[in-house]
Order: structure tokens, then sequence, then C-alpha cells
């Protein structure tokens, strides 16, 4: 059971998914805004916008999108759908359309689940000009033939890519990035949690003293951080550990996808996360396929950037659905992501090099009080054995990570073990 403050925090994550839940966002325009200024009430956000036709690598920023209502009338005049309701109803870029079309007509532009009747489906056309609207499959087998009324009134204009930044400053310019997607309407787990994950992972660094310095990135899915990639060549090579967060409050077990490169720092501290949690999980290999991750980890880039997921996209049913909605995110599931991602963030703050100070046979522990100590037996055998460890691999050659995954034993018992031998003198970083 997680302690009184970290249920809290997961509520609060919470209320910040329901603040957000209503804001119609997409890849450009004010929702994003909207979302970003909201934000800032939590972490002092940089702003940025950029110009609709910027060449970013092979693409261009596209034109920016707002809408201001929408509905379709049936043939009695009756309003059958209406974006006040929901704004899954739209078709996200939709061009603005005014006009009267037959029930023929207008079925080549509605999208449904006929899976889930009831449910409305999330669909987007970013890149291809288009107009439509999502409804249950309940409702699209109730029209009726005859001549129904559609209203877009939506602008598709030059304006401008809005994304939100916040940079931390560590000691080394070295950096860890924490990404999210800002540009899912009225959809809760994909992809609210992660931006109240990535708010509240940055919440609680701000009092630390810190390693390393730390990037959060709020943008909106693949064109974002192909903009952001592309603008900032230069500081992408700063980044030394990232994860992308994304689906991070159902109630599945956690997910973690593995960057490019596979065998990289932020890999191996997610993966000891996990494992030292007792809880279920899986660890899969990169795949060009998902988030910004793939981005991130573009070859002319091969960025060390992972993917932190509950259950993964697409194999909920809920997933891109209304049914993606706020009872689907549970506070104390939020909670756990948030204490998994805080316990991986540590790993990489005190993931460092040591060297014995007693490298000539074992020192010898109990006449310094460090070996049979009075507590819990079984812990008090653990943490012997950690010292053991610790002071064997501690060469120059093995960080506290390699010596974790070599025992078999959790980092906190491995990171406890040097603090303990260092206070004896026994142990002292590795001056690289
Ligand atoms: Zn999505």
């Amino acid at each position: 059971m997680a302690c009184p403050d970290v249920q809290n925090t997961g509520k609060e994550m919470q209320r910040l998914v329901r603040e957000l839940y209503p804001i119609c966002r997409s890849i450009t325009g004010n929702g994003v805004r909207e979302t970003l200024k909201a934000l800032s009430n939590h972490i002092p956000l940089e702003i940025r916008e950029v110009a609709s036709g910027t060449r970013v690598f092979d693409w261009t920023v596209p034109k920016e999108w707002n809408i201001k209502r929408a509905y379709v009338k049936d043939p009695e005049g009756q309003e059958i759908l209406d974006f006040q309701r929901s704004n899954l109803h739209v078709l996200n870029y939709s061009i603005p359309i005014d006009k009267t079309v037959s029930l023929e007509e207008l079925r080549e532009h509605l999208y449904s689940v006929p899976e889930h009747p009831d449910w409305i489906p999330y669909r987007t056309s970013y890149y291809k000009e288009n107009w439509g609207f999502c409804l249950t499959h309940n409702q699209l087998q109730g029209l009726s033939t005859g001549e129904y009324e559609v209203l877009i009134d939506a602008s598709l204009e030059d304006g401008y890519l809005t994304y939100g930044e916040y940079c931390l400053k560590g000691e080394s310019d070295r950096e860890i990035l924490i990404s999210a997607h800002i540009c899912h309407p009225s959809l809760a787990n994909d992809n609210l949690s992660g931006i109240a994950l990535a708010v509240f992972l940055a919440k609680s660094l701000k009092e630390l003293s810190l390693r390393y310095s730390y990037r959060f990135l709020l943008i909106p899915g693949t064109i974002g951080s192909i903009t952001w990639l592309s603008l900032n060549e230069t500081e992408a090579f700063r980044i030394k550990h990232g994860l992308v967060l994304t689906c991070v409050g159902d109630p599945g077990k956690v997910t973690y996808k593995k960057s490019r490169r596979g065998d990289t720092e932020i890999d191996r501290a997610v993966t000891q996360v996990l494992r030292d949690s007792g809880d279920p999980f899986e660890i899969r290999e990169f795949s060009p396929y998902g988030y910004d991750e793939r981005q991130f980890c573009s070859p002319g880039f091969n960025l060390p950037v992972g993917c932190f997921m509950r259950t993964s996209h697409g194999e909920f049913p809920e997933y891109h659905t209304s049914a993606d909605d706020l009872s689907f995110v549970r506070p104390e599931c939020l909670a756990d992501s948030f204490l998994k991602c805080q316990a991986v963030l540590r790993i990489l703050e005190q993931n460092k090099i040591y060297v014995t100070l007693n490298p000539k046979c074992e020192p010898q522990l109990g006449k310094r009080g460090l070996y049979g100590q009075i507590g819990g037996q079984a812990d008090g055998k653990l943490r012997e054995l950690a010292m053991l460890w610790v002071l064997n691999l501690s060469d120059g050659n093995h960080s506290l990570l390699d010596i974790a995954e070599k025992s078999g034993l959790e980092f906190r018992m491995i990171r406890n073990a040097a603090e303990a031998l260092m206070q004896h003198d026994l142990l002292a970083e590795s001056i690289p």
C-alpha cells in the first residue's frame, strides 16, 4: 500500500487530468495553448511557437487548426451530433464545411466502432484535408435517409505549432529528457495521464540538488518531436537518458519499450526498478511504431530514449475512443507510475562508480560494526551480502547498477551498502 503522500500525489495527478480533459486539443491550435497555460500553474513552462510552413527535416509545420462549433442536423432539423457535447465527434483537423448532404454522402464522412457500439472513436486527418464526424455505431445505424445539414466552424490557416519546454539545471549539462505528447482531445489515459506524470515528476525534482540537468518536453505527437529535434540538433546530443511517457493511468501492468540501442543505462535502470518492485511488468524490444521515441531513436539521433507505459497503445479496447475517459484512469495507478519513474530517476542520479580502499582481501566488517548488526534478521543478511558485492566489484569498472544486476539485489540495498562503506572510509567515488 502506498504511503499517504503518494496517494495524495495520485489524486492531484487525477485532478489535473480532470481539469484538462474537456479541452479540445490537436497538433496545433488554441487547445494546446490553453493546456500549456494550465500546466504553467504547476511548472514554469517556456511556451514556444513555430510558424506554419517551417521546414523540419522532411516535414513542414502544418497550418494551425482551430474549431468553434460543429453539428449535424437530421432531415427533421434535429441536432443529432454536437461538438459541445463531445469534442471527439469531430474528425480532428477537419476542414470547415457548411452544407446539406444526402445520407449516402454523409456516411462517407462518418466513423464508428462496430465492436463497441456505445463508444465514439477518436479519428484525425492531419495531413490530408478532409472533414468528418465520429459517432457511436448505434447512432450510425439509426440514421434515416434524407438530407442532413452539416456544419464545422473551424479554421485551418497559417499560424503556429505550439509546445512547452521546461529545463531544470543540474550539476552537469548532460540531460535527462522527459517527453509527453499534448495533442489528444478528451482522452484520459492516452495522453493526459502522461502529461500529468511529466508535470508531477518535474515538480518533485524542483527542490532537489541534481546531478543531471532535466528537459521536459510537452509537444504534439510526431510533428512536435520532429520540430524540436530539427530546431535543437546540438542540444539533442546532450540527452544522456530519456523517457517518453504515455498511457500511465490504467490498471494494467507497466510495459517498458526499450530504446533502439536496447542496452543503455535508461533501459537497465527501468528494468531494475520494475524487477525490484515485485509487481508484474513487461519489457519490450524497440520497434519503429509507437510514440515520439520513434523520432528520438531515428538512426541520425539514436538517443537513449525508451517509452514508459502501463497497457500499451492499441492493446486496451478503450484506446482512441470515448471510453478512455476519466473513470479509466485511476489515482492509485497514476501514483504507482509516478513512484516507479521517480525510482528510475533516482537510479540515474545515484548510479556512480566507486573504488574499494581496501582491495587486498575483505576488510574486517565486524570490528567496524558493519557485520552482524542487530535488526531484521533477513534484511541484515542481505545488507551484509550487499556490502560484500559492493566491496568486491568496486574496482573502478563497475557502477552500482552493474553490481545490482550481477548480485540480483535491489538497487536501494546496493546504494545503501555503498553509503555505509563510505562512512567507514572503505569506499570512495571513482574519479573518471
Ligand atoms: Zn494516441
